[in-house]
């Protein structure tokens, strides 16, 4: 396979020459080449689209779900068949390196998988009704037009997450995904295409407008979530973008589900496993460039065990091999762009003056790739938990901080305004039960001696306070992505009321 992304893009079925303009470039994080020009939707084509979105969920809310199931199946497959492909593409377009590019078009199939086996599976409950002759029941429905937005750093993943689920539920969806990663976008939409073909080859009819592809920046996004006709926006993204977003949603008091910025942190107790939690450490800080939402960015570290873990650390971090993410030796691609590494760079000059130790975070020059931002991972050794530890830097920054007291490193895991995701290293069953417990992690991934970075989709996915509440993938997130009808139906002969309320006419 070529690292060409224009063959790439044509083995996997996308006419870029449809797209091409001048509004938006999608650049490589490898070396910092523009891979393509594309233009950007007008309100007016965001409109038409919208509108066919919603034409084809009238059509398909009508389709027996096991049905649509079949068609997320296919997709599935054409995932399988492409799943080389699509990875490089990410890679090339997002910079991580392949067996995470890889690994997120894994993450997609898996969620087709769990949306077939949903499709048969959208239970509703019985319920006991209080009066004599009746019965009670909820009913779950397709709710309409599922627009989806969705952040660099997952180009692919997400939309899958949320679109598998949305399209066994019966309803469509609109996709604006990040203007950094525009091209993977366009990607998956031509395998889902593809799916679609299949569908309708065998006497199905999935109907045009089902999956909307909406390329554009934040205001073409801004247009999408304005759009009545869109009836739940699922944003993956900062929390600045959330907090725009569930302002303009709850204006027009509409549905969301906010997977906004993460601070993790991790705590390893005296009892840890030090191998293992030295593996959690570094995979979930250095994993991606430290750019993922549950990149662990905080490390409490318990004094009797700081002087052996911390040096230990420090190795691992001077050896990391930094370079192109194609190649197989890297496990340290590059950061998204400039603005990614003077972030980093301002972060950690105020941790300085915050009287942080800091070790690495200096850009890495990698052959051929000059004018790209490759950067060594940091580790900062802090006082305590500072003022800086509250922010997301969407960077390889991890800040370490002694404890001697579990109740003040769960508090820490606490103050900070995100909470998504969270673990503990620790081999003391009262430990591990405390920090998931009522009294524990805040967060809503809460690990034992895994780290805090690399969910799978059978779980539901997201955060609680700035990180935004929604959740994704697996469990019952499902619900989100349909309405509830409760039924009372009376199969007596008289009209007893609720409550016993006697009201004769
Ligand atoms: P970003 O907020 O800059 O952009 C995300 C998306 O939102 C893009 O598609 C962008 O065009 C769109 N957008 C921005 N403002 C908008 C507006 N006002 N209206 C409509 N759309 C708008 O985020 P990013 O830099 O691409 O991604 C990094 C951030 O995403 C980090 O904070 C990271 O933690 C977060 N993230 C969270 C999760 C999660 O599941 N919680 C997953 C991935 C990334």
């Amino acid at each position: 396979m070529d690292n060409n992304i224009t063959q790439l893009l044509t083995e996997l079925g996308v006419k870029l020459t449809d797209y091409q303009g001048q509004d938006i470039a999608s650049i490589s994080p490898i070396d910092g080449k523009t891979l393509a020009t594309l233009r950007a939707e007008s309100t007016e084509q965001v409109k038409a689209k919208i509108a066919l979105a919603h034409a084809a969920f009238l059509q398909w809310r009508e389709v027996p779900a096991p049905r649509r199931g079949e068609l997320v199946r296919l997709f599935g497959e054409e995932l399988r068949i492409h799943k080389q492909a699509l990875g490089k593409v990410v890679t090339l377009e997002a910079g991580k390196i392949l067996q995470e590019g890889l690994g997120e078009v894994q993450e997609m199939i898996d969620i087709c998988d769990f949306a077939v086996g949903l499709s048969r599976q959208l239970y509703g409950l019985t319920i006991a009704s209080e009066r004599p002759g009746h019965r009670m029941m909820e009913v779950w429905h397709p709710i309409g037009v599922v627009g989806v937005i969705s952040a660099f750093n997952f180009p692919v993943a997400v939309w899958a997450w949320n679109a598998a689920l949305a399209f066994v539920c019966g309803n469509s969806v609109t996709w604006k995904p990040s203007e950094k990663t525009p091209l993977t976008a366009l990607a998956t939409h031509a395998l889902f295409m593809k799916a679609v073909a299949r569908f309708n080859a065998t006497g199905n009819d999935a109907p045009e407008g089902l999956a909307e592809l909406i390329i554009g920046g934040r205001d073409t996004g801004a247009h999408m979530v304005e759009d009545k006709r869109v009836v739940l926006v699922s944003a993956t993204g900062s929390t600045r973008m959330g907090r725009q977003v569930a302002e303009v949603c709850a204006k027009r008091l509409t549905r969301t589900i906010l997977e906004l910025g993460g601070n993790n942190a991790m705590i390893v107790a005296p009892s840890a496993d030090l191998e293992m939690a030295v593996r959690g450490i570094t995979f979930s800080a250095v994993g991606t460039t430290g750019q993922r939402c549950t990149t662990l960015r905080r490390l409490f570290v318990h004094d009797s065990i700081y002087d052996t873990l911390v040096p230990r650390l420090k190795k691992i971090y001077a050896g990391l091999p930094i370079g192109n993410p194609l190649e197989k030796s890297t496990l340290i691609g590059p950061l998204v762009d400039q603005a990614a590494f003077d972030a980093m760079q301002t972060a950690l000059a105020v941790a300085k003056q915050e009287q942080g130790l800091v070790f690495g975070g200096e850009r890495v020059s990698v052959a051929g790739c000059e004018a790209a931002y490759y950067v060594r991972p940091s580790l900062v050794e802090m006082p305590s938990q500072t003022a800086a530890m509250h922010h997301e830097t969407f960077a390889p920054i991890m800040y370490i901080v002694r404890y001697s007291d579990l109740q003040q490193a769960i508090d820490w895991n606490n103050e900070v305004p995100q909470g998504l995701s969270s673990s503990i290293f620790t081999t003391d069953m009262r430990e591990a039960e405390r920090f998931m417990s009522d009294i524990g992690s805040d967060c809503g991934i809460a690990n034992v001696n895994i780290g805090p970075s690399g969910a799978e989709i059978g779980g539901a996915f997201g955060g609680e306070k700035d990180t935004g509440g929604g959740r994704e993938s697996g469990s019952d997130a499902w619900k989100a992505y349909m309405r509830r009808s409760t039924n009372t139906v009376n199969y007596s002969n008289s009209l007893p009321l609720a409550q016993g309320i006697s009201f004769d006419i």
